[in-house]
């Protein structure tokens, strides 16, 4: 599963370079907790415009993400845009870059990834993919990115509830070819 980071992972605060502002959205770890009990991937993929534009330094950036990972748990993948949309790059969401190089990091298809974001952008890179997209809105989404969207849930705790549904149960050793999951999400190689 794909996490869009401002505003769905942590509070969007904009172009922030200090690791002491970030703050995790509600049901963050919870969500997250039950995804890697799961045993389900979870990546990020983030737009850090703040980059292009000077505004935030690559270490500042690091530092950033390390807190996330910190205080939300280590992620399988982290897939980054630093450009800005004049650079005209295939990673900058809502090009589906981003989605494309997390998912071959896991080593899945685009298609079998669930893309978690609060914008249009969000949603736009997840269909450019291939990818099921679900809008987790925000203060500051827009109702026409609302409207458009393929999905829309209430916050993590209901996107990890309709993405593993009823797959929760204890998972034996060595039954992994048949972990309830991997029929949810559709992760057709396993
Ligand atoms: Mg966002
Ligand atoms: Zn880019």
């Amino acid at each position: 599963m794909l996490f869009d980071r401002d505003g769905t992972l942590i509070r969007d605060v904009p172009y922030n370079g200090d690791p002491n502002r970030v703050e995790p959205m509600p049901g963050a770890l919870e969500a997250l907790g039950r995804l890697r009990r799961a045993d389900v991937p979870v990546a990020v993929v983030t737009n850090q415009s703040g980059v292009a534009k000077g505004l935030v330094s690559p270490d500042e950036m690091d530092q950033v993400n390390a807190k996330v990972e910190e205080l939300l748990g280590p992620f399988d993948a982290w897939a980054i845009c630093v450009h800005d949309d004049a650079d005209g790059c295939t990673c900058r969401k809502p090009a589906p870059g981003l989605v494309i190089r997390a998912a071959a990091v896991l080593d899945v298809s685009p298609r079998d990834c669930v893309v978690v974001g609060d914008i249009g952008r969000d949603m736009e890179a997840a269909r450019a993919a291939g990818a099921r997209g679900i809008l987790v809105p925000t203060a500051l989404t827009l109702p026409e990115e609302i409207e458009h969207a393929p999905e829309v849930a209430d916050d993590l705790i209901d996107v990890v509830d309709r993405v593993l549904t009823d797959a929760e149960g204890p998972v034996p050793a060595g039954a992994r070819i048949s972990a309830p999951w991997a029929r949810t999400m559709g992760w057709s190689r396993w």
